[in-house]
């Protein structure tokens, strides 16, 4: 492939841009995909071990055809790979019964056949004793549900995508898309002019950056802490599913064993709280808070008997914020040969497959095999949109 031109520029190679690279050079066209960073770098979303995939899905029964292409998906790239990618160790749901993530979840499951089983706290105690429940809580339990080798999946989704021709281009910035006649031209931080049928823009914190994604005035990047528990010494984290706490009180908090260099940790967060004013541009992230810390290790404390409730470390990982929380998929108005994804809003790792495909097929011209009507940004209409 020449590098003056190509069928698809995909910007950014966090998780979706990777996805989206892997997906367009499975269906043989010319892609080249860049990045400003290298291929493991902490400055975006990507970053780190591991991810929680889930089906019962609180967010809403409406991702059920990206989720459960996107299982099919992961499975083919672990299969493909030849090494493990998947943590396939179950999920539990915890809060009260009337609580987003046990109700939320049962619905989103009810809807999609997704097989679950609902407990009682005693029952949660009998499979997982690992955590402290009221008697008025109860947990959905989903043997579905995994964990995600992060930056194993990621990069073997680039290790695909190489084997089918695509160029890949780390340390180069996209400073310029310009729509023209024959899709766009990309001018690189280093002068280059790339002519391209059309672009995936898939930057995270970024896509409010300068690119002309269109969302400026809509997305919110947020800077949020993650931090890593050891088990206490009669705990094995090899049972130790994925998973979420509600507390009555409000605060979801997630979770998930890890197997680093460490030996055994589990990483901890809230998922609504806690929240950081970021910007991308930032050159070193800002110090997590004491009293953050101290903040989890009340809550660690009081969700879970396993864990030693002393964080061993932590560190910040950008959210992109969306009003409502949902995706952004789709075209720029008025621009069809630019694409834009993202916006994930804290929950996008475990779609990337199935988004990077739709995006693929946006950017080709076909009809996506999943409508992405619903993530597109014209449902803020209302709402101003700064390019
Ligand atoms: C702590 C934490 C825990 C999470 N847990 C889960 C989970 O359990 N399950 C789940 O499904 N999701 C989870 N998520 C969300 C998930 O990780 C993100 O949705 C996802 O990683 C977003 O990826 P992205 O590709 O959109 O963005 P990024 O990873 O930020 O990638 C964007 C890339 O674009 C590049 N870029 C930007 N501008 C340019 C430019 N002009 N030119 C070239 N390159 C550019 C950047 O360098 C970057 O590499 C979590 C997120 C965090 C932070």
């Amino acid at each position: 492939m020449s590098t003056t031109r190509c069928d698809v520029l995909v910007v950014g190679l966090g998780v979706f841009g990777s996805a989206t690279t892997w997906a367009v050079a499975e269906k043989g066209a010319t892609v080249l995909a860049v990045d400003t960073h290298g291929p493991t770098h902490r400055y975006g979303s990507s970053h780190g071990e591991s991810r929680i995939f889930r089906r019962a899905y609180r967010e809403g029964a409406h991702y059920l055809p990206l989720l459960n292409r996107a299982h099919e998906l992961w499975s083919e790239l672990e299969q493909m790979h030849g090494d493990p990618l998947l943590v396939r160790s179950g999920g539990v749901f915890i809060g009260t019964t009337s609580s987003g993530v046990v109700e939320n979840s049962r619905r989103t499951a009810e809807a999609g056949g997704v097989p679950y089983e609902l407990w009682a706290a005693p029952e949660l105690a009998e499979h997982f004793p690992w955590f402290t429940v009221d008697s008025g809580m109860s947990a959905l339990y989903e043997p579905g549900a995994y964990g995600i080798l992060a930056t194993r999946a990621r990069l073997a989704m680039l290790d695909a995508a190489v084997r089918r021709n695509a160029v890949l281009r780390f340390g180069t910035e996209v400073a310029d898309v310009r729509p023209d006649r024959s899709g766009a031209t990309v001018r690189l931080s280093s002068g280059e002019e790339i002519s391209c049928g059309s672009v995936v823009m898939a930057a995270g914190p970024m896509m409010r950056g300068p690119l002309p994604t269109g969302l400026g005035g809509l997305l919110e990047p947020v800077r949020v802490p993650v931090y890593w528990f050891r088990p206490a010494p009669s705990v094995t984290t090899r049972g130790f599913p994925v998973f979420l706490y509600e507390a009555p009180e409000g605060g979801v908090v997630y979770g998930l064993p890890e197997w680093g260099e460490e030996g055994p940790l589990v990483k901890i967060g809230f998922h609504d709280l806690q929240h950081l004013p970021g910007e991308a541009t930032e050159s070193a992230a800002p110090e997590v808070p004491r009293h953050f810390r101290k903040e989890i290790e009340v809550a660690v404390a009081r969700m879970l008997t396993g864990i030693q409730p002393e964080a061993v470390r932590w560190r910040t990982c950008f959210y992109t914020m969306t009003p409502d929380e949902d995706f952004v998929i789709d075209r720029v108005p008025g621009s069809p040969a630019l694409v834009r994804i993202s916006a994930c809003s804290g929950h996008g790792f475990k779609f990337a497959p199935s988004v990077g495909e739709c995006a693929a097929e946006l950017a080709l011209g076909e009809t996506p095999g999943i409508d992405p009507a619903r993530f597109s940004a014209a449902r803020f209409a209302a709402t101003p949109q700064v390019g």
